[in-house]
């Protein structure tokens, strides 16, 4: 994983937060941070595509809860490509993802599998037990729509998409949320509240 796009709780120490200009926020609890700061500082993390670590169990339950908690903005950015991350192999989608999504345009499986690139396989993960190995669609993804700004697959969208900006870390208690939006700083926000209500003593020192 690329130090650049993701920080463990353990080691957002490592955050150099002078960069920033929020070296008063040293030492502190990340969960314990006045409004202000913390908006400073997912803001700052945003800029630079940092993702944070939270302690939400890896289930469809928990993440879709989690989701489900704000609003997406509709912005189309996780469609298109990253500027701060040009390395980024694209749009991971599942096999059995390719066949519903080709189902749902009236295509042959190939016309999919020929527009994307080997993924990995990725046997049950993490409870999302139909699913099985990955491919890389490009970005700008081939099913977003430019004029209108939407996804032309909606309801068969990969299920990256429909958890978007949440993203898998391979570990089963734990998801990262990428900050490079306000929905994913607003999700930071509630899961913090969720994890502090798991555990009163929850912190993330910085
Ligand atoms: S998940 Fe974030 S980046 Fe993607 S459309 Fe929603 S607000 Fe925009
Ligand atoms: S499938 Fe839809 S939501 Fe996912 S990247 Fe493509 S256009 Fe965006």
């Amino acid at each position: 994983m690329n130090k650049h796009e993701e920080y463990e709780a353990e080691d957002i120490f490592e955050l150099n937060l002078e960069k920033y200009g929020l070296s008063h926020l040293k030492g502190k609890n990340i969960v314990s941070l006045d409004e202000h700061d913390l908006d400073s500082l997912l803001s700052a993390l945003g800029d630079d595509d940092i993702s944070l670590n939270v302690p939400i169990p890896c289930n469809p339950d928990a993440i879709f809860e989690l989701v489900n908690s704000a609003e997406c903005r509709k912005c189309g950015k996780c469609c298109q490509p990253n500027p701060l991350n040009p390395d980024s192999p694209g749009i991971e989608v599942f096999k059995e993802e390719i066949t519903a999504i080709a189902e749902f345009l009236h295509l042959p499986d190939t016309t999919i599998i020929n527009q994307s690139q080997m993924g990995k396989w990725v046997p049950h993960p993490f409870g999302w037990t139909n699913l099985s190995s990955t491919r890389w669609l490009p970005q700008p993804c081939p099913f977003y729509n430019q004029e209108t700004s939407r996804c032309t697959i909606h309801s068969v969208r990969p299920i990256v998409c429909k958890i978007h900006p949440v993203i898998f870390t391979g570990e089963i208690d734990s998801v990262s949320i990428k900050l490079y939006c306000d929905y994913g700083k607003d999700l930071v926000k509630n899961a913090f509240k969720t994890a502090l209500k798991n555990n009163p003593n929850f912190e993330i020192i910085l």
